[in-house]
């Protein structure tokens, strides 16, 4: 690629941005620019000669910031590290949705009276199944299905221990 003006060599930079001129030919205002909007969502800022700056102004009239002369975003870097952002965007983090409640549970200690009482009545089997009864019932709720669970082993354990220190008296 020639310089259109005077057949100098083009950087791969100049021609790659679009340039059909060098950089002593160009009359591209060094901070001329036109922001574009793509999606509506974000613009971006493209260099464009002088008299093609104006023009595009005119049409362009939701160009905002456009119309204002960008002051050294190329010198410092921050037009990369918009580009960088529009292209990588931040996810938006989820919005919290609580769970709804959909079982009310009978209140533990109620729950556990009346397994104790099966258990004191009919044993550890009967009172492990109407523990995984009320469970299977959504009436407790698993948390506490495996606290009284593990307490019924105990507890049986413990009689057990019981009666075989019993047997050795
Ligand atoms: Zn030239």
């Amino acid at each position: 690629m020639l310089c259109i003006q005077c057949d100098d060599e083009l950087s791969a930079e100049r021609v790659q941005l679009g340039y059909t001129d060098c950089l002593n030919c160009s009359k591209v205002d060094k901070y001329a620019s036109h922001t574009i909007y793509p999606h509506k969502t974000g613009g971006y800022v493209q260099p464009v000669s002088s008299e093609k700056s104006d023009e595009l102004k005119r049409l362009d009239r939701r160009s905002v910031s456009g119309n204002k002369k960008a002051k050294g975003i190329f010198a410092d870097k921050s037009w990369d590290r918009w580009l960088e952002q529009y292209n990588n965007p931040t996810p938006k983090k989820p919005k919290f949705v609580p769970k709804s409640v959909t079982n009310i549970y009978i209140p533990y200690r109620e729950c556990i009276k009346s397994i104790m009482e099966k258990y004191d009545n009919y044993g550890y089997h009967a009172a492990c199944e109407l523990t995984q009864s009320l469970y299977s019932k959504d009436t407790i709720s698993l948390i506490h299905k495996s606290k009284v669970m593990n307490e019924l082993a105990s507890l049986q354990m413990m009689t057990s221990k019981q009666r075989k220190w019993m047997k050795n008296k």
